[in-house]
């Protein structure tokens, strides 16, 4: 079965802090050698009215172009300190809901929820396991708050509560272009709309691999980079020309 390769967790100008133009972003990830986008703007700045507009826009484009947009919104806790993606064709529930509250209604909704960056302001110190079971995912690697390592305790997290590891590039502009993907089963035929409906079903059903430079995540925290700095070293020399030819990639699409 041929996968589509999804750049993870993407703002665009439709978030406060982003000036990246749905087109433009399309145009340059494309380029980067993706097949589509998960899109998921802030919900500070969003309302009802916003959030249709950016369907709206994403399937449009997504017909134009072929690049698959996935819209979502992401989510913040009342003390802005969790953050959660929503993929998926869910209603805005509101600014700044309680996560507890969030999560069930993801999942009533099959929208696919993600706890985002557990490094950013320590969220990981308010992850609560009893989530796990309405969450698609936790961010075992997100390229702006995580670098250029992934998250050990994330990686756990994922394994003992059998959550599915996802990763993020958390875009808000080139600084984060990383050869990090995730991996979905290509729908087929349809529209934007019916061909992201069936890439966050997937996610729900954990159909997804978490890739970072085409190799399964979960092979960074034991083999690849491995606990020591020494494994990291290799890792780091094993990766440097894999970075630089994404940056080449880049350079001509920018
Ligand atoms: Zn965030
Ligand atoms: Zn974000």
């Amino acid at each position: 079965m041929s996968m589509l390769r999804l750049a993870p967790h993407v703002h665009s100008c439709f978030s406060d802090d982003s000036d990246w133009e749905l087109s433009r972003l399309v145009r340059v990830l494309a380029r980067a050698g993706y097949d589509g986008a998960l899109v998921c703007d802030h919900d500070r700045t969003m309302d009802g009215d916003l959030w249709a507009h950016v369907q709206h826009e994403c399937d449009r484009l997504g017909a134009r172009t072929g690049f698959l947009l996935v819209p979502g919104i992401e989510y913040q806790d009342p003390d802005h300190v969790v953050h959660m993606p929503v993929f998926g064709r869910a209603p805005f529930y509101g600014r700044s809901p309680v996560i507890d509250d969030l999560v069930g209604w993801a999942r009533a909704d099959d929208a696919a929820a993600v706890f985002a960056h557990p490094q950013r302001r320590e969220a990981w110190q308010r992850f609560d396991p009893a989530w796990a079971d309405r969450l698609s995912g936790i961010e075992v690697w997100n390229r702006k708050y995580d670098g250029v390592r992934p998250n050990g305790w994330a990686l756990q997290q994922a394994e003992q509560h059998r959550l599915a590891a996802t990763i993020a590039l958390d875009w808000h502009g080139t600084r984060q272009l990383y050869p990090l993907a995730l991996r979905v089963p290509s729908p087929q035929h349809g529209s934007n709309r019916e061909r992201g409906d069936a890439v966050v079903a997937a996610m729900l059903a954990g159909r997804m691999r978490a890739t970072a430079f085409g190799v399964d995540v979960q092979r960074f925290s034991h083999g690849l980079l491995g606990q020591s700095s020494r494994g990291f070293e290799s890792a780091r020399q094993w990766m440097a020309p894999r970075v630089r030819r994404v940056e080449n990639l880049l350079r001509r699409a920018s």
